[in-house]
């Protein structure tokens, strides 16, 4: 086994992901085989249990209230809706279920308990559970353990430096308190980020120190490609190169070799050829979206296919570590403390951003004229 280090500088990480290409496969490739089964890929269903309308400013999502985007907004969705999108994604062969909610931060009250619920219904359906609800204090995360989830991520996005060129409104230490706030619990850290931002590689690098020199490494870690959406400030990045996408998962696999590696958005962009690069170079879980919210029949499934064609086989709920236990509301130890925190506004201007918002504020008051 190679071991894990936690020491890695941005020089070392750079020298690794500008190595030969087939270098650089044949070493990822040879470290996940000593840490992992190569056949064996995660499938994880994302759930948008509450969409649109957020607070934030983050250059690269269309949920962000400020832009004018095509995203319908929505209230949290019930429980019962919950389970029921679980229980088709358990049938469709995923092992986990990420739940989002386009939030800045968990605050205590009727939303969140009904998400505490949430992951208990989801823990007993035998799946990971997973969150993705913003920053959380430590209550809240112990909270969220003690509920029965499996898995907490908050991504880094980016490296510090260029972190500040994509987001205005929260600063990267907050995120940094966050995963140590989920790491006083027994829940795994899922933290990654996204790739053709605009950023340059020693910047993927930066990302991938910050990450790889938390210790524990997160558990998991997504590895994004940017998918430009039309309103955002993002909106007219050209789609990275599949090459890149291939380099940075075979970095992440080597410098974090315990971790799982997330193929996640971008990937429809991506040819069957080009993902099976990635499988090859350490990735060894796909999200399989939210289609499940929109596809009413979803026994076409084009992962299973290509997983069909690769021989992949999709990997078992609790592989890597076990189950939790869900405590029920009545029987809880921690108690909400009506928790409201104020995270960082950093509030530094970023013209992209500003732009973005300018415009959507014209768009909108010619639609009120109209
Ligand atoms: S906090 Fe999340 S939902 Fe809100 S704008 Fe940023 S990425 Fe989008």
């Amino acid at each position: 086994m190679s071991e894990v280090r936690h020491n890695w500088t941005k020089e070392e990480i750079l020298e690794i992901y500008n190595k030969p290409l087939m270098e650089l496969l044949y070493e990822a490739a040879t470290i996940h085989r000593l840490h992992h089964d190569p056949n064996a890929v995660q499938v994880s269903t994302l759930l948008s249990i509450k969409t649109g309308g957020c607070s934030e400013d983050c250059g690269y999502c269309p949920q962000a209230a400020r832009y004018h985007t095509d995203i319908d907004g929505n209230e949290l969705m019930p429980v019962q809706q919950v389970k029921a999108q679980a229980l088709r994604a358990k049938a469709s062969g995923s092992s986990r279920v990420c739940m989002g909610a386009s939030w800045r931060n968990v605050k205590d009250g009727p939303e969140f308990d009904e998400v505490l619920e949430m992951v208990r219904t989801i823990n007993k359906l035998d799946m990971e559970v997973c969150c993705t609800l913003g920053m959380v204090t430590e209550n809240q995360a112990k909270r969220l353990a003690e509920a029965g989830l499996y898995a907490y991520n908050h991504n880094l996005d980016s490296s510090e430096e260029y972190y500040k060129e994509v987001i205005s409104t929260r600063g990267y230490q907050d995120r940094l308190d966050t995963i140590d706030n989920v790491r006083k619990t027994n829940v795994t850290v899922c933290s990654g980020g996204i790739i053709g931002m605009g950023e340059s590689i020693e910047d993927r690098a930066g990302m991938l120190v910050a990450l790889s020199t938390l210790s524990p490494q997160p558990e998991s870690t997504p590895i994004n490609a940017l998918v430009a959406v039309e309103g955002t400030p993002l909106e007219d990045q050209q789609p990275v190169e599949i090459w890149d996408m291939v380099r940075m998962v075979a970095t992440t696999r080597i410098v974090m070799p315990e971790t799982q590696v997330r193929l996640s958005a971008g990937r429809t962009q991506m040819s069957q050829e080009g993902q099976a690069f990635c499988f090859f170079a350490g990735a060894n879980s796909i999200f399989a979206g939210d289609k499940l919210l929109t596809t009413p029949n979803p026994d076409v499934n084009e992962d299973m296919k290509l997983f069909a064609k690769l021989g992949l086989n999709a990997m078992k709920p609790f592989t890597k570590k076990v189950q939790p236990k869900s405590v029920s509301a009545e029987e809880s130890e921690y108690q909400p403390l009506g928790e409201n925190p104020k995270w960082t506004r950093p509030e530094h201007k970023i013209a992209r951003n500003e732009e973005a918002k300018q415009k959507a504020k014209e768009i909108r008051a010619a639609e009120k004229a109209e």
